[in-house]
């Protein structure tokens, strides 16, 4: 079986692409959707941010994610400290759904932060979806509806596209030039022989 990565920046179509993936049967898991979904489930990932962050780190037995990002913004130490707690239990839980579809030739992992963390070493291979900047902004502004400045401080927080096209094994690019549902049969087809 083969564990493919997809990644991009905020508002590239990486779920788009996984849809499409989704299409030909493939697994799919959203590390970053899970991430959300395990900080608010995992009884040690809880007691551990509330023993980190403190008890404002939930309300209402939810977790408080402005105030989080508020703590982690302004220091990167905090930042490190937070992914220490999350970090491994998903990288658990991203390993038990891989052994639950064994079968598969196929299971994909999306996460907009790959290339940056461990993550990238959970996977075999990375996709990457490229997206061009006009095109990212103009659709998470009417996605999310952001002003352009909000999505723009976003898109500088993450790593440069040009860099991760030089560390992506495959790109599919989401660019209204080429199709994305040829681009996703291709790679389908050439990893699963
Ligand atoms: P994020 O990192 O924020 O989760 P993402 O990379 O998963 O973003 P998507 O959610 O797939 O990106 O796409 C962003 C938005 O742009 C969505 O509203 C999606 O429907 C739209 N979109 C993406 N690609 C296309 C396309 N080729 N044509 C039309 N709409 C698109």
């Amino acid at each position: 079986m083969l564990k493919l990565g997809i990644t991009g920046g905020i508002g590239s179509g990486k779920t788009l692409v996984c849809s499409l993936f989704a299409q030909f049967g493939v697994p799919i898991y959203n590390a970053d959707e899970r991430a959300k979904w395990l900080v608010n489930n995992h009884p040690k990932i809880k007691a551990d941010i509330i023993t980190h962050f403190g008890e404002s780190a939930f309300q209402n037995n939810t977790y408080n994610r402005a105030f989080m990002a508020s703590v982690v913004f302004k220091d990167k130490e905090k930042l490190y400290a937070l992914n220490d707690i999350i970090h491994p239990i998903v990288f658990a839980d991203w390993k038990s759904f891989c052994d639950e579809n064994s079968s598969v030739p196929l299971v994909i992992k999306e996460a907009a932060i790959m290339f940056e963390t461990e993550s990238k070493n959970t996977v075999d291979e990375i996709a990457l979806v490229y997206s061009p900047l006009n095109l990212r902004l103009q659709r998470v502004m009417e996605r999310d509806n952001l002003s352009e400045q909000e999505v723009m401080q976003k898109i500088n927080n993450q790593m440069p596209e040009d860099e991760k096209l030089k560390l992506a094994k495959y790109i599919i690019y989401n660019d209204e030039q080429h199709s994305l549902i040829e681009q996703v049969l291709h790679l389908h087809k050439k990893i699963v022989k």
